[in-house]
C-alpha cells in the first residue's frame, strides 16, 4: 500500500504523520516512512536546492520530479517490492497543486512528468489536510523559506487546486479539516488508519 499525504503550509501536517504511521504499525503492518522533495541523500539534496535557490518555475518542477525519481527508484519501490507499506510526505499531487495551480504552470506539463517518472504507480489513499488560508498564515508566523514567505494568492490557489483534485477522486481522498482540534484530528486518523487497507 502506499499512503501519501499533503496539505497546504501551515496545515498542521507533520504533526498527525506519526499518528497515521503509529495506527499503522500497531497492527503489525511494516512501515517505511519518506518524503518529498527529499527521501534519499541526492534527494534531500535537491531539497535544499529547492527550499533556498531561486529559479524558475520551470526548474522547480524538473527538481521536483527528479527528487521524486529517486525517492521511488530508492525507497518507495523497493519497500512496495518486500511487502512493505509506505506513508509519504507530499508526492505528485504536491505538483498539481504548487507548480501548476500555485505557479501558474501548465497541468498537462505536470502529465506528462508524471506518466515519465512513475506511470507504474501511483498512491492509494491520500490524506489532505486543508485549512483556510487566513488560518494557515496566521499559524505560520514565521517566514521559514521561500515557500512560506509567498503571498496568501499563492496559497489560495494551491488549496484550490489540492481542493480540485479531492474532489475529482473522492475515492482516494481523506480530506481533513484542520482547523478542527488537534486532537480531534488524531484521533480521527487513529480511528480511520487502524482499519484502512
Ligand atoms: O511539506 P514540507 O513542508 O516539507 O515542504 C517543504 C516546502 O516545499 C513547502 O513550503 C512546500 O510549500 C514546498 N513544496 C512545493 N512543491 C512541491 C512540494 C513542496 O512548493 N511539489
Amino acid at each position: 500500500r502506499f499512503i501519501t499525504v499533503e496539505g497546504v503550509d501551515g496545515a498542521g501536517k507533520s504533526s498527525q504523520i506519526d499518528v497515521i504511521a503509529q495506527a499503522i504499525r500497531d497492527r503489525g503492518i511494516d512501515l517505511v516512512i519518506t518524503r518529498e522533495p527529499g527521501g534519499t541523500p541526492t534527494a534531500e539534496k535537491i531539497r535544499e536546492i529547492l527550499l533556498h535557490d531561486e529559479m524558475s518555475p520551470k526548474c522547480e518542477m524538473l527538481l521536483m520530479f527528479a527528487s521524486r525519481q529517486e525517492n521511488l527508484d530508492k525507497v518507495v519501490k523497493p519497500a512496495i517490492a518486500e511487502g512493505k507499506w509506505v506513508l509519504c510526505d507530499r508526492f505528485t499531487d504536491a505538483s498539481y497543486a504548487y507548480q501548476a495551480y500555485g505557479r501558474n504552470q501548465p497541468k498537462e506539463w505536470v502529465d506528462l512528468l508524471a506518466d515519465f517518472v512513475h506511470s507504474d504507480i501511483s498512491p492509494d489513499r491520500t490524506v489532505l489536510f486543508d485549512i483556510d488560508t487566513e488560518i494557515a498564515a496566521a499559524r505560520l508566523q514565521r517566514k521559514l523559506d521561500r515557500f512560506e514567505a509567498e503571498e496568501k494568492d499563492f496559497h489560495r490557489r494551491v488549496r484550490e487546486g489540492y481542493l480540485t483534485l479531492a474532489r475529482n477522486e473522492p475515492e482516494r481522498f481523506l480530506v481533513i479539516d484542520s482547523s478542527q482540534p488537534k486532537d480531534e484530528i488524531s484521533a480521527f486518523l487513529k480511528e480511520e488508519f487502524s482499519k484502512w487497507g
